[in-house]
């Protein structure tokens, strides 16, 4: 019975090894953070595109207008329009062309500030994803060392148990084993001032008696686990 609490304690030390291995991070966040910053970034330059797009007309229509404005006051200087209505309505033609024109530069500054400040995002998206992306390789170096580390420990104590269960009767192995199973681990129960310490249900006189007097796997009469009496294995 002693034997078997020994493996009882490796095998809770191990499940708790294993519990330990399960919830190491292995970087699932910081891979969304990533993957969000990516997007982040993506969404800017798409949008950087557009505007460049923008930007791109814009120069043209400028030229264009330019163009006209020239024409206009080629027209005007030509001498070969010389009625002064007519002259009148060039000259303010030209006029609100200009003003036009004016106009249409500050939307063109106003889009190179957009792009200035867009491009400054991408800048920044670009050296949080870096910073990020070293974060996380760190991350999953100390993760893999650490679950490394686990594993083999894991390892190094499952050979330990299999050394141990082969001192133990096969019999009592393999109902040890089933209860295990069963009751989520635990299997044995140590008797505590007359109590399963588990299921903390009061042993009856009759298990109590059996308990000293007998050889055998006795179990816990309401949790069913076997029990283990410490008083007993020092006497
Ligand atoms: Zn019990």
């Amino acid at each position: 019975m002693g034997l078997l609490r020994d493996l009882q304690a490796l095998d809770h030390y191990i499940d708790r090894l294993r519990r330990e291995v399960a919830e190491l991070d292995a970087g699932e966040l910081l891979r969304e953070r990533i993957e969000q910053t990516r997007q982040r970034m993506q969404e800017i330059k798409q949008r950087y595109e557009e505007m460049h797009a923008r930007a791109t007309e814009q120069e043209l229509r400028l030229q264009e207008f330019d163009e006209r404005i020239r024409r206009t006051e080629a027209d005007l200087y030509s001498g070969r329009i010389t009625n002064p209505r007519e002259l009148q309505l060039l000259q303010h033609e030209i006029e609100q062309a200009k003003q036009a024109r004016e106009q249409m530069d500050v939307e063109m500054l106003h889009i190179w500030e957009q792009m200035e400040t867009m491009k400054q995002d991408i800048d920044k998206a670009e050296r949080d994803m870096r910073h990020l992306e070293r974060v996380y390789e760190a991350h999953m170096e100390d993760f893999r060392q650490r679950k490394a580390a686990l594993e083999a420990e894991i390892a190094f104590h499952l050979r330990e148990r299999a050394e141990l269960a082969q001192q133990i009767d096969p019999d009592a192995l393999a109902r040890y084993e089933q209860l295990r199973q069963r009751l989520g681990g635990t299997a044995i129960a140590v008797v505590e001032q007359k109590a399963c310490s588990v299921c903390h249900t009061l042993l009856t006189p009759y298990i109590l008696k059996r308990l000293q007097n007998e050889d055998a796997l006795i179990a816990c009469e309401s949790c069913g686990r076997l029990l283990y009496d410490p008083m007993l294995a020092q006497a």
